[in-house]
């Protein structure tokens, strides 16, 4: 063999051992790593009112979702977002965010919360490394917001925001999920106390993960297209370029900083530029939301405790199995598994 064969086929062998790609040419670099099941709210359109959590003992310790992470970082993944369940209410979320932001390779630490417990936590959230935050919002009004989340209060969660803006993460974005008849007269004054803190907001098409008793979802369906019309209507969007890694398409408001961003797993498929996979709480690789493939990293992670390479071994023929695409139906619960176990 030449000597620039053998550089070729040396630096091809360097750059499978480093990057993660699956069947269909798609390069994973982003995980969403759950890190409890369990949640301070109950939304109706996320969790059954009566939900059973998993014992302590079966979630991932702060150990091995370090080790996850440093298996996926060495295999090419930039950026961790750390999601449940409420990640706030784990203990030693600090802890964990500290040690992700300083894992080197990594790019970007993020989390998704529904804020209740920022007042408390912005500040050594952002002071451990964490960059950007999503917050969970979905309506304005606090008879409403109760209903949504059986148990909330508003104004928590708009005290979480405050909390998150006064300690000057790279960036807080909203997220809110809209039900048709519950809360999608809402669309264009989420959009506005977005713009008016300065901040973007994604609306989220509601996905058919676990049985529900709360509403039926085939009445609560509304797709992006017609939220976009009704907001198109009041404020002058600009498609952007932007984008975060993430599945959001963005439009960007005139005369402001804010983006508006939809995702639309129902009426337009964004699988074929999937970059991401999860790891659930009890620490399962989810190949895709919408598929029950998954793999036990957990029975790796206690076996072997400490064998990165096993790991390393272990996520990478897991993603030759990665699915092409989901095929949601919101006539139909396939998924059985709800958010909070997903890992949203
Ligand atoms: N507890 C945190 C929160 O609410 O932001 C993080 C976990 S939550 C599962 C992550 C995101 O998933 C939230 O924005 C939530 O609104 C969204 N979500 C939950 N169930 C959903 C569903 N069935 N369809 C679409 N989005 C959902
Ligand atoms: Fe909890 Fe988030 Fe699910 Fe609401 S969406 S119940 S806040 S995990």
């Amino acid at each position: 063999m030449s000597k620039n064969s053998e550089c070729s086929v040396n630096s091809e062998h360097q750059q499978r051992e480093t990057s993660l790609v699956d069947p269909f040419g798609r390069h994973i670099n982003y995980v969403r790593l759950s890190v409890t099941d369990r949640c301070n709210l109950r939304c109706t359109y996320c969790m059954a009112e009566e939900m059973t959590f998993l014992p302590k003992q079966q979630i991932l310790s702060l150990e091995e979702l370090r080790d996850s992470a440093r298996a996926f970082v060495e295999l090419g993944v930039r950026k961790i977002r750390l999601t449940g369940g409420e990640p706030l209410i784990r203990r030693d979320i600090v802890k964990l965010v500290a040690s992700l932001s300083a894992m080197s390779g990594l790019d970007e630490v993020t989390m998704t919360t529904n804020g209740l417990l920022l007042p408390g936590l912005a500040q050594p959230l952002k002071d451990a490394g964490l960059a950007r935050l999503n917050i969970s919002l979905d309506s304005l009004k606090a008879a409403r917001f109760k209903q949504l989340t059986r148990v909330g209060n508003l104004d928590d969660v708009l005290a979480g925001i405050d909390a998150a803006t006064a300690a000057q993460f790279r960036k807080v974005k909203l997220n809110a999920v809209i039900l048709a008849g519950f809360n999608d007269d809402e669309v264009v004054d989420l959009a506005q106390f977005a713009i008016d803190k300065g901040m973007d907001i994604s609306f989220i098409e509601e996905m058919p993960l676990g049985e529900i008793d709360s509403h039926s979802r085939v009445n609560t369906q509304i797709a992006s297209g017609r939220l976009q019309t009704k907001l198109g209507d009041v404020f002058n969007l600009t498609a952007s370029s932007d984008v975060t890694g993430g599945p959001s398409r963005y439009w960007q408001v005139a005369n402001s900083e804010s983006k508006i961003g939809f995702i639309s797993p129902m009426s337009n498929n964004f699988c074929d530029s999937c970059n991401r996979v999860r790891v659930t709480a009890e620490g399962r690789l989810l190949l895709c939301l919408g598929n029950e493939n998954s793999v036990d990293l957990r029975q790796v992670l206690r076996s072997y405790p400490g064998d990165i390479q096993r790991l390393k071994t272990t996520i990478r023929s897991a993603i030759e199995h990665k699915p092409e695409r989901h095929y949601f139906d919101s006539e139909h619960v396939d998924i059985v598994r709800f958010m909070n176990m997903t890992g949203g």
